[in-house]
């Protein structure tokens, strides 16, 4: 095996990984980006030799939740993940260093690797009033994260407040919260959207750009297909149930206790995409259907404001005439026109609840629309979910 210096390879065997450590990691890798089993082996190849790419973790409006799932990362652990297979040489929640010190060490990361390396984000980011809302060490988060990505070779936004705003943009959005591509121009951004996201997309994310030199291939939203390209509903435990028409009526009923479909108790499953069913949570062990609590939506573009309340099924239209208690029984028909019927009611509730600032806000910050790459043909479309695509600027 091969022993470059300062190879990520090297730093994991200094760890103590084994070889069949190292080739699980790079199998479970490959089973989450959805590529054939005969790609272990290149990635095995690439992670030998890969240089550990720098990274500064930037942290604004939200919860810390993109942290907490980074701190309970198990493919890799947190300490291969932070001290090895990453250089995260900047972190404000978990580096040791503060003040003073922790700011010299993002600069002198920024200084020594410029256009090389690599910056996650965690949070929005407030534009209102000069962005006084969020600040560290005496500079805004809007001054700080545009400065930060100039330089970078790219810019993974972790999380839904990254990704789209997220809470903080929730209605009445009082801080003028942000998405990093509403405010970063002009370096490649992939989204992670989810709450929080998990980590084991990120890792991927990166796997595939150490193996193959490139980003994976996004949606309209920047999401990577590998992770966000099929439904929950699509690839749900209990879709069978749905499709039955079992449901659940009330929480620790009957169905409830048998895992019976979530879709009367306010399931967002069939209008999300997300991973979720198949890269779980916690090793694999579970994660919020299984664990007995519908879908919220929190992958998708405007949570909060379109995804609320959660507890509500996913409304009938009047004139499609088909009820959620006729569903199942082979309706492939119906399922597919109730969620037509959905899209007109997401796209209804958009209108009612806009996403976004007032366009008078939104020039005072020169904030324009962010370029999105095309999703490549035959891929699934949110439009497909009945999902709204965020509306634009200057639009009513
Ligand atoms: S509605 Fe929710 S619980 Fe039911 S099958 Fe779809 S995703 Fe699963």
């Amino acid at each position: 095996m091969p022993r470059e210096p300062g190879s990520l390879m090297n730093a994991l065997l200094d760890r103590g990984v084994t070889r069949r450590d190292f080739l699980k990691f790079c199998s479970a890798m490959a089973a989450t980006l959805a590529l054939p089993p005969r790609y272990e082996i290149r990635i095995a190849q690439a992670l030998e030799t890969a240089a550990r790419p720098p990274l500064i973790w930037l942290e604004y409006q939200d919860c810390a939740g993109n942290t907490e799932s980074l701190l309970r990362a198990s493919k890799p652990t947190v300490a291969d993940l932070v001290l090895d297979v990453l250089s995260v040489d900047y972190h404000e929640t978990i580096m040791a260093a503060a003040g003073h010190q922790a700011e010299a060490a993002r600069e002198a990361t920024m200084k020594a690797h410029q256009g090389n390396y690599l910056v996650v984000v965690e949070g929005s980011i407030p534009v209102n009033d000069g962005g006084i809302y969020c600040c560290i060490a005496g500079r805004t988060a809007l001054d700080l994260v545009r400065e930060v990505c100039a330089g970078a070779s790219a810019v993974i936004a972790a999380g839904t407040c990254a990704t789209f705003g997220g809470l903080p943009a929730a209605s009445p959005n009082p801080t003028g919260a942000r998405s990093v591509s509403d405010v970063v121009k002009g370096v490649p951004i992939i989204n992670l959207p989810a709450c929080p996201m998990n980590v084991e997309n990120l890792t991927a994310v990166i796997t595939h750009y150490l193996t193959f030199g490139s980003w994976p291939a996004t949606d309209q939203f920047k999401r990577p297909l590998f992770a966000y390209g099929s439904r929950i509903h699509d690839d749900c435990e209990r879709r069978a149930h749905f499709d039955a028409g079992q449901f659940v009526e009330e929480w620790s009923d009957d169905g409830h206790r048998k895992g019976w479909c979530l879709y009367k108790m306010g399931c967002k499953g069939p209008q999300t995409f997300h991973n979720c069913p198949i890269v779980r949570w916690n090793e694999q062990t579970s994660w919020p259907i299984g664990a007995g609590h519908g879908c919220v939506g929190c992958s998708e573009p405007g949570f909060w404001d379109t995804m609320t309340p959660f507890y509500e099924r996913l409304p009938d239209v009047p004139g499609v005439g088909i009820p959620v208690q006729t569903v199942g029984v082979g309706v492939v028909a119906g399922v597919s026109a109730m969620f037509a019927a959905h899209g007109v009611l997401s796209a209804i509730r958009a209108k009612a609840q806009p996403l976004h600032r007032p366009q008078a806000e939104v020039e005072a910050v020169d904030i324009s629309e962010p370029q999105e790459p095309p999703r490549p043909t035959g891929q699934p479309t949110v439009a497909d979910t009945g999902a709204e695509a965020p509306e634009k600027e200057g639009e009513s």
